[in-house]
């Protein structure tokens, strides 16, 4: 099942570009919103609506500190309600960093001769991802820079090589992608090797300020890139994630630029975008920026709140660019994936390279260097649900996250379940001591408040069966 938004389809709408940005700043100009209408907006939210543009340059224009407070604890209360606690932890795994393209803010570009450049061997491949089975993943993102070398087929063949290494209990059962656009055929090619979501970050929804970073290279098209995934639905890869690199550009402008971008993918394909992910600007290798746009912690916080009232049903990716500390703070306003025990660093996560990190090997430099099981551990003091689910996908049920949003009881059935699922197997391979008892201590918890005893009693048979072995149960 995929979103089906009231809106019927807007075929002629297809593949054309969708960013007015005229429109956006006229939202962002006109719009002075008192109190009330901000209440109302947040209610709307609450209520499981996606919001209009309109509706989310009131909340962005909403600057007075109580109105601040409020949305963030809608966004709070909105993640509660609809998610609960779950938290799916995730990798990235770096394939290659030769690229033809100049983004400025990018350690990759093509202009950065201190870049050490490499591509991993099949070999190597498989050994990283040993490394990283071995520490207990069980979905990652693949991660490439922009070059000939790594195209439609050369991505999916990694996507199938991943899938393909098992070590022990370890598999990964989720790929996800992170690489250059394709057009409808690579799509297609990429498609066939069962990826899971293609995320193609726009970096700046303003052409104006995209023709600033782009110096050179494919990337240079605005609107190739714009309309990428576009291409992708039309080659039927429908989980999509989209993305702003926040500090190119001024952020109210980059959060209206996400949601029109939603509302394109709603109104086309009937389905919007699996994941929102919303970087900031790190340090990176010959990087000289101009600092004006650069987002502060404060408007960090806001402007995830308000993606999150924004687009309910989404997923929402916040990555180890961020230190621990930010984290764990913006994590409670409606992220729903976080990566753990991340490196950059090209063929480190086997550990036959230098432990100290050189920002000539890496695209940005990670500020949350925690391993998975200090994440988890985290996640767990904090009583979230640590999760490596998957079972939606290799089920085919698209568009999971607007059904755990939409069908009443679809999160105690299926995702709590399964996230403690794959918790236990976690606990039983990969923890340590002290991480297994505040795990399983989680694990009850989040059991006895399930309350379907039907459920309880299933999930429980399969707790035991866990326990003696059997692997990979879900609902
Ligand atoms: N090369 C492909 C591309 O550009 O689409 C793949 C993605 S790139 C390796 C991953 C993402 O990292 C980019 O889309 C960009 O948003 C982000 N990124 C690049 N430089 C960054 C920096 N200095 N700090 C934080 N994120 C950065
Ligand atoms: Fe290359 Fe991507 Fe970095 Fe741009 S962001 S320089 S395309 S790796």
């Amino acid at each position: 099942m995929i979103f089906k938004p009231e809106k019927c389809s807007i075929p002629d709408e297809a593949m054309k570009p969708f960013i007015d940005p005229d429109e956006l700043w006229a939202l962002l100009n006109n719009i002075k919103p008192d109190a009330a209408r901000v209440r109302e907006v947040i209610a709307k939210a609450l209520d499981k609506n996606r919001l209009t543009l309109g509706e989310t340059a009131v909340l962005i224009n909403a600057d007075a500190p109580e109105l601040i407070e409020e949305i963030k604890a809608g966004a709070r209360e909105l993640k509660k309600k609809v998610y609960g606690n779950r938290i799916v932890l995730f990798a990235p795994l770096y394939i290659g960093n030769h690229c033809i393209n100049n983004c400025k803010y990018c350690g990759f570009k093509a202009s950065n001769k201190s870049a050490i450049r490499r591509k991993l061997a099949d070999e190597e491949i498989i050994r990283e991802v040993e490394a990283l089975e071995d520490n207990g993943q069980k979905r990652l993102i693949l991660v490439y820079g922009e070059h000939p070398m790594y195209n439609a087929e050369y991505i999916a063949h990694t996507a199938r090589l991943v899938y393909g290494v098992k070590k022990g209990n370890g598999e990964i059962r989720r790929v996800n992608i992170n690489a250059a656009p394709l057009d409808i055929e690579g799509f297609k090619i990429v498609k066939a090797a069962n990826i899971g979501t293609y995320q193609v970050f726009q970096e700046t929804y303003h052409p104006e300020a995209y023709k600033l970073f782009h110096l050179s290279g494919p990337k240079k098209d605005f609107e190739n890139r714009l309309t990428s995934l576009d291409r992708a639905q039309e080659a039927g890869v429908d989980d999509v994630g989209i993305g702003a690199l926040f500090g190119l550009y001024d952020w109210r402008f980059e959060v209206l630029g996400l949601v029109r971008h939603t509302n394109h993918l709603e109104a086309v394909y009937n389905v919007g975008p699996h994941t929102i992910s919303f970087p900031r600007i790190k340090d990176a290798s010959e990087l000289n920026l101009d600092p004006k746009y650069m987002v502060s912690n404060e408007e960090f916080v806001r402007l995830v709140a308000i993606l999150r009232l924004a687009v309910p049903y989404t997923g929402m990716i916040l990555t180890a660019r961020e230190d621990a500390e930010v984290r764990t703070e913006v994590m409670q306003y409606g992220v729903s994936q976080i990566d753990g025990g991340t490196k950059l660093e090209i063929g480190s996560y086997a550990g036959n390279l230098n432990e100290t990190q050189n920002l000539n090997r890496e695209q940005f430099k990670v500020n949350d260097p925690r391993s998975l099981g200090e994440v988890i551990d985290e996640l767990l003091d904090k009583e979230y649900l640590p999760s490596f689910c998957t079972a939606c996908y290799r089920l085919g049920r698209t568009g999971e996250h607007f059904m755990e949003f939409s069908v009443p009881g679809f999160i105690k059935r299926f995702c709590t379940p399964n996230a403690i699922l794959t918790l236990a197997e976690y606990l039983e391979d990969y923890a340590k001591p002290e991480i297994v008892e505040k795990g399983w201590r989680i694990i009850e918890k989040n059991m006895n408040e399930l309350g379907e005893p039907q459920t309880i009693e299933e999930l429980k048979k399969r707790l035991e069966q866990i326990k003696s072995g059997k692997r990979d149960l879900y609902f």
